[in-house]
């Protein structure tokens, strides 16, 4: 695995605790999806577990990539670099994270640590988080957890109180187009469907991964989004309920159907950068994704209070909410 891309401060500050030996048992890494929080952990387990590595000499966040450890961390068949994606995790949780942990109550396989990664902690269940609980506390010498959270307020409040935290910001628009430069190789796509799709990867290009396989889809749900957000601009009211209801409904892609939107809007702010009805729709979007993340909220009447705003009779709205937007 290549260099993580972006994220220098916090690639110094975590070479800087790794040298020293101070890096915490336990750590929560949050920010958006496709930033490179997983690869960013990941390679903190290469360096970490590598075996042609002194840590009190690293210069960089890396295996040498060629010793058994680096080879099986590669080939995502390492015995002490444990992961669970609690959104993936189908069967019960509790158990997979009794299996997961199970393996805390002896020494590492190959060497002197072993990390263990929960990917989508935000998912994890009381009953889960009290197993979890005792490792946190007392992990064991050179045992290292990462969680890794797109809603850090939704954590347990006793696992978040636990682990030292970490916020990523999303990548700049050079870093952007150098990590699906380099996804985009590695998954063979073509030129001509990364160039219409980049615009709503911008800042969160490890999503690509996520579209690689299905980028006809996303390309067609880009398009249908786009043509619906035109219709309701140009005032059809009945849609927008529709739509909004609809987007509702479907859990399962809410977090991505609401943070395309985002994009798409953002799009057409650019586009029309004085345009009221676009600024404040943006602004509302933002903000009730906030507020149905933090508490939970029912999302259609968000995304309709959010997009309401689109319709022409409400436009000419106070320009100055458009203020709120600096700085996005
Ligand atoms: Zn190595």
């Amino acid at each position: 695995m290549q260099n993580i891309i972006g994220h220098t401060r916090q690639q110094k500050a975590l070479i800087k605790l790794i040298k020293l030996a101070k890096l915490p048992s336990a750590l929560l890494f949050s920010g958006d999806s496709g930033i490179g929080k997983k690869s960013l952990a990941i390679k903190i387990a290469e360096t970490l577990l590598c075996h042609n590595i002194h840590l009190d000499n690293i210069d960089q966040l890396s295996g040498c990539l060629e010793c058994k450890s680096c080879l099986l961390i590669k080939a995502f068949n390492h015995p002490d670099l444990m992961i669970l994606d609690y959104q993936r995790e189908e069967g019960s949780a509790i158990e997979a994270t009794k299996t997961l942990l199970s393996p805390l109550n002896y020494k590492p396989f190959l060497g002197e640590r072993r990390i263990v990664i929960l990917d989508n902690a935000e998912e994890i269940n009381i009953q889960s988080a009290n197993v979890l609980l005792k490792k946190l506390e007392e992990p064991g010498a050179g045992t290292y957890f990462i969680l890794i959270t797109q809603f850090p307020r939704r954590l347990i409040a006793t696992m978040r109180s636990r682990a030292q935290q970490w916020s990523f910001a999303p990548l700049n628009r050079d870093e952007t187009r150098e990590v699906v430069h380099e996804i985009a190789q590695k998954e063979k796509l073509k030129e001509n469907d990364i160039d219409s799709i980049l615009p709503l990867l911008e800042g969160t290009p490890g999503n690509l991964v996520a579209y690689a396989h299905s980028l006809d889809l996303a390309l067609s749900r880009v398009h249908d989004f786009d043509t619906t957000l035109e219709k309701i601009i140009s005032g059809d009211s009945e849609l927008l309920i529709s739509f909004t209801q609809e987007l509702g409904r479907d859990k399962e892609n809410l977090v991505e159907n609401w943070t395309l939107l985002i994009k798409l809007l953002h799009q057409k702010l650019r586009k029309d950068p004085i345009n009221p009805s676009i600024a404040i729709a943006l602004s509302e979007l933002i903000s009730s994704f906030r507020l149905h993340n933090s508490r939970n909220l029912a999302p259609s009447p968000l995304l309709l209070g959010a997009l309401i705003t689109l319709l022409p009779k409400l436009r000419g709205f106070s320009m100055k909410r458009v203020s709120f937007l600096q700085g996005l």
